[in-house]
């Protein structure tokens, strides 16, 4: 890319990517193999010893999935990336490099509900554990970390409920602490926030959402910020001591400011396995290049929507960050000013009962376990994703009975508006 400090929407279209050396083609190839042929042995032996950086197999490495990775650390102002399967496969490589079993993490209460139950659930059985903070009080994070706590994690901007943190807030306890803040930035993507700028020192993605877009590919990411020092204590002995699997190098000495990312590839993802397809690497990809454009209109849209919803009869509440009389929208305007996101909950009178025939007489939105999709999408929390948790738990986690979650697509807003008008008016 010639040009220099390119702007958001240039490193969308370019970030990564260079036409084809073998080839030309100007879209970045799908490099569907599942390994690469080493020039001699040397080489071979280099490859293996992290003595040089190539392909050797699709599990650990990939020419789309780097384009893929590339383009998102750019997108985010982090050093490195790796792209993995799933949002929710990003999250286990990260926690599995830097956890032993015995540490602990502080996470915000108010989470995506896959993450409250792959944290409280299966982290268990890693000997991982999870100690909840409320997302609201900073100081409620402080509160839970002892010399066993080894990150703190929340969502930049909140599922279900599209709230804002106190990022930097946050961040400062995970600094006075020396441990890293891990930021889950799927709901807000980069071109409303970087968690980075804000102190964050590891940044996670569902790529399955805005920055695919198009609801048809799995896919997950984790970028290193290149900001927090492994070294300083032996708190993070998978960064800082000799790896008897790669001859005692010291992966921190070696490799700097990349070495989260670097270690999370050559040790979580090649032990563990949850490769990303390079098919998936190209949707998500092609997708990213108009994540701009997309993103902006989400968040009229929604915006558009909130407004309409907040004058609606059959409507309690509304909680959209956008809104002017919200109480999160001051913590909108500091962190993300461009908009509040395409995901935000509302209260439908009648409770449980009316949420659930409210989506069913919905007609262009569609009912389903997903966001960020061009499509306009609607769940009902309650009775779906938030399901398995206690009804104090669906509560705290923004999910209650009433509650409705809409993800507003890219179509024109009137059709949007027109669609819930029909089916609010069947209740
Ligand atoms: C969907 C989602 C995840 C999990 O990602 P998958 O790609 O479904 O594994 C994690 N965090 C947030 C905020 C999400 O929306």
């Amino acid at each position: 890319m010639p040009t220099i400090n390119p702007g958001f929407s240039t490193l969308a279209v370019h970030a990564g990517a260079q036409p084809d050396p073998a080839t030309g083609a100007r879209a970045t190839p799908i490099y569907q193999t599942t390994s690469f042929v080493f020039n001699d042995a040397d080489h071979a032996a280099a490859l293996f010893g992290l003595q040089e950086f190539g392909n050797i197999y699709t599990r650990i490495m990939n020419p789309t999935q780097a384009v893929l990775e590339e383009r998102v650390a750019a997108l985010e102002g982090g050093t490195a990336a790796l792209a993995v399967a799933s949002g929710h496969a990003a999250q286990m490589l990260a926690f599995h490099t830097i956890m032993q079993p015995g540490d602990n993490f502080v996470a915000a209460r108010r989470l995506y509900g896959g993450s409250i139950n792959q944290f409280g659930h299966a982290f268990k059985n890693f000997d991982w554990h999870v100690r909840w903070a409320d997302t609201a009080e900073p100081a409620s994070f402080e509160a839970q970390i002892d010399e066993r706590t080894r990150a703190i994690f929340i969502e930049s901007l909140a599922n279900p409920g599209g709230t804002f943190v106190d990022m930097a807030a946050i961040a400062d306890v995970a600094r006075r602490h020396a441990i890293p803040l891990i930021v889950d930035n799927t709901m807000a993507s980069p071109y409303l926030l970087r968690p980075l700028e804000h102190g964050a020192d590891i940044v996670i993605h569902s790529l399955t959402k805005f920055l695919g877009g198009h609801g048809n590919s799995m896919g997950g990411i984790l970028v290193d910020g290149g900001t927090f020092d492994w070294s300083k204590s032996g708190n993070y002995p998978t960064l800082s001591l000799p790896r008897p699997e790669y001859g005692g190098l010291v992966l921190h000495e070696t490799f700097g400011n990349i070495a989260f990312a670097i270690a999370a590839r050559v040790l979580g993802l090649r032990d563990l396995g949850p490769a990303i397809s390079p098919f998936n690497a190209f949707m998500i990809l092609t997708g990213i290049e108009t994540l701009p454009l997309r993103m902006q209109r989400h968040c009229d849209n929604a915006l558009a929507v909130a407004q309409w919803l907040k004058n609606h009869p059959q409507v309690d509440w509304v909680r959209y960050a956008g809104l002017e009389d919200d109480p999160n929208h001051a913590l909108q305007q500091r962190y993300s000013p461009k908009g509040a996101g395409a995901v935000f909950t509302f209260g439908i009178k009648g409770g449980y009962e009316a949420g659930k025939s409210f989506v069913e007489g919905l007609q262009l939105f569609s009912h389903l376990a997903n966001i960020g999709d061009t499509r306009s999408l609607v769940i009902h929390p309650a009775s779906t994703t938030h399901r398995q948790l206690t009804e104090e738990q669906q509560s705290a986690a923004g999910a209650g009975p009433d509650v409705v979650r809409l993800s507003i697509g890219i179509e024109d807003p009137a059709d949007i508006i027109a669609d819930l008008d029909q089916a609010l008016a069947r209740g």
